[in-house]
């Protein structure tokens, strides 16, 4: 009978998962370095300590039933130390270990039949000529573990770019990716339940700057075939992995209609944060449900959302302009208690409820809003 939920890992993921975990009735216990983290401040507990600091993590396992994490680049070593230690932990590190590392990754989705951008590892000097040849140019490099949000990333447009890249990188094992001409970039977030049963929402379409996510509009607008495609190539992503939990698969539509997947998050995502406001169980509660052993709720979304980053600037830690955003009454505020709004960080969002399908003028409202918002 699970009753305490151990969280490995303190930010806004975390603090999500666990405002909906406390309204389910758990007790929820983080771990994270930083005292007073967006998810300890709504947390029973918050151990402080590092990721890989064993003893802590042990203490987790025992103020807990079950220990999942918000965040995959977590120490894998601790997850490991866990499960041998007998204590459960979901998804597993199996699952941790497929998708921490992108050449792993992007494997494993070709093992599923599910095609991905053209790939090639550079572990050496020698390695660039014949990744170059494969990919071709330009090409993203990145590094294979710990980089998220664009960090650990080079746009290059020749050999000579690829060994810039390899110096900056200083030893870490790349992988080197054809750039995709895309149309859109799509997400699909979805959840298996430990039964084998997956259920997926509807696809989410993306867009970034300089790799951060910034707008999420959901349900993505394309065709209905592609959508179903998106979910079909989720959904088996998951059972192939054996997860166990929300997770999120990222791919690229390019221009001929084709879909690649780009990347595999094993825990609830960003892009499916309008699974909140527009959704009776959103992809937080499925997470809860699956790790604790419930029935998953099919997907049903009550309207259509625009979702919006809010991003740090640098400039100052108060948000400004909140009255004359919500003065919108089709507008949700989610702020993350993150003190410091470092340039770039992500520091709350805000989600627009669409009853119309979502078209410019809709966008152009959305992007008004999020102009009102500013940092003093
Ligand atoms: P990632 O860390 O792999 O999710 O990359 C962050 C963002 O960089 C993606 O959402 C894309 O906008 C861009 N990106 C990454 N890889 C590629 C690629 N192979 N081709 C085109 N854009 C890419």
């Amino acid at each position: 009978m699970i009753e305490a939920i151990g969280v490995i890992g303190g930010g806004q993921l975390g603090r999500m998962l666990t405002l909906v975990a406390k309204r389910m009735g758990y007790h929820v216990v983080v771990l994270d370095p930083q005292e007073h983290s967006p998810c300890g401040q709504v947390a029973d507990e918050q151990i402080v300590a590092a990721y890989d600091d064993r003893a802590a993590i042990e203490e987790l396992g025992r103020r807990s039933q079950i220990v999942t994490y918000e965040f995959e680049n977590i120490d894998i070593g601790s997850v490991e130390h866990l499960e041998r230690c007998g204590y459960r932990v979901t998804p597993s590190s199996a699952v941790l270990r497929a998708t921490q590392d992108r050449l792993l990754e992007k494997s494993f989705v070709r093992e599923c039949g599910i095609a991905t951008t053209a790939f090639a590892a550079i572990s050496s000097r020698g390695d660039i000529e014949a990744a170059a040849e494969c990919t071709g140019f330009p090409a993203i490099v990145k590094t294979v573990h710990g980089g998220y949000d664009g960090k650990g990333q080079w746009r290059v447009d020749s050999v000579a770019g690829v060994h810039g890249a390899f110096e900056e990188a200083r030893g870490a094992v790349l992988i080197a990716e054809r750039e995709v001409e895309f149309s859109c970039e799509l997400s699909v977030v979805a959840s298996r339940g430990g039964d084998g049963s997956v259920v997926a929402f509807p696809v989410a379409e993306n867009a970034h700057d300089r790799g951060i996510l910034v707008r999420t509009i959901a349900p993505a607008r394309i065709e209905p075939t592609l959508a179903s495609q998106a979910q079909e190539m989720a959904s088996a992503i998951g059972r192939r992995l054996g997860i166990v939990g929300t997770y999120c698969v990222e791919l690229f539509l390019t221009h001929g209609g084709e879909l690649l997947v780009n990347e595999i998050a094993p825990r609830p995502h960003n892009s499916g944060h309008f699974t909140i406001d527009t959704t009776p169980c959103s992809q937080y509660e499925q997470h809860v449900r699956a790790i604790c052993g419930l029935p998953l709720s099919p997907p049903r979304m009550f309207c259509g959302a625009v979702m919006m980053n809010i991003l740090g600037d640098g400039t100052g830690n108060h948000l400004m302009g909140t009255e004359a955003l919500l003065g919108d009454p089709s507008i949700v505020l989610h702020v993350y208690g993150k003190r410091h709004a470092v340039a770039r960080r992500k520091m709350g969002h805000f989600t627009m409820l669409v009853d119309a399908p979502i078209d410019d003028a809709i966008l152009t409202r959305a992007a008004a809003a999020h102009a009102k918002l500013s940092w003093r």
